[in-house]
């Protein structure tokens, strides 16, 4: 835990929000569905068994069979539709995150584009290995993670936002998801955004504040590709 830091300027707590999926129907819909399912398979059941009951009733209904069937039908759609099949998602200072069979990222220095299309932000671009990547928040699903993807990338990353003002977003409410501690980025291995230099420790990386850029020390540009002024990164602190 301790760890010793060399800058005096303590780096303030990275963080993220998550964002769980709603579902896209409302939910009396889906308690309507499965409650008519449910009476249907109860009603077709008891057709079928009723006979056995009562003696000497009537053969069972051939119908009771498709009202079962239908019974179930109407079960397994409601479930279908009440629990949608989307992936969490994270936004903060690392980027964008999807929670899909572990957790996939796209920093912002690789998004390539935000837009806004059929009630959604569609964001297209590269996870952090460089493999395509792209990520979509519906307004039905992920109202909120939609709303702070664009306000994040209005402040970093302003020039790849394609998204109308207008569009039908909600406010970006500090309440909204679940807010998280972030580990600093990983800078070694990587290159230098500026020379293509190979970051070989930590302490030769200067990392941009909005977009996470890595730069090696003796190449930090006088403003990042984000825009983002990178002076304060530039001093050298070396006597
Ligand atoms: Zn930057």
């Amino acid at each position: 835990m301790a760890k010793k830091s060399k800058s005096k300027d303590k780096p303030r707590q990275r963080r993220e929000r998550r964002f769980e999926p709603r579902t896209a129907a409302s939910p009396t819909v889906v308690y309507a569905v499965g409650a008519i399912g449910a009476v249907a398979m109860g009603a077709g059941a008891w057709e079928q068994l009723a006979p056995l009951v009562r003696e000497g009733g009537p053969e069972p209904l051939k119908a009771a069979l498709y009202i079962l069937a239908a019974g179930a039908l109407l079960v397994g759609v409601a479930i279908w539709i009440g629990t949608s099949g989307e992936p969490a998602l994270r936004v903060g200072d690392g980027g964008l995150a999807v929670e899909k069979s572990g957790l996939r990222r796209m920093p912002w220095y690789a998004v390539e584009q935000i837009q806004w299309r059929e009630e959604a932000v569609r964001v297209s671009g590269k996870d952090d290995s460089g493999a395509e990547m792209a990520v979509v928040a519906r307004l039905a699903t992920q109202p909120f993670a939609a709303a702070w993807i664009v306000k994040e990338a209005r402040e970093r990353i302003p020039k790849v936002v394609d998204v109308p003002e207008d569009a039908t977003l909600p406010e970006p409410l500090a309440s909204a998801g679940e807010t998280l501690p972030l580990d600093p980025p990983q800078v070694v291995g990587r290159r230098c955004a500026a020379s293509g230099k190979i970051i070989a420790y930590e302490p030769e990386a200067r990392v941009c504040p909005r977009c996470d850029r890595a730069y090696h020390k003796a190449h930090v540009p006088e403003a990042c590709e984000c825009g983002a002024s990178l002076e304060g990164l530039r001093t050298a602190k070396a006597g």
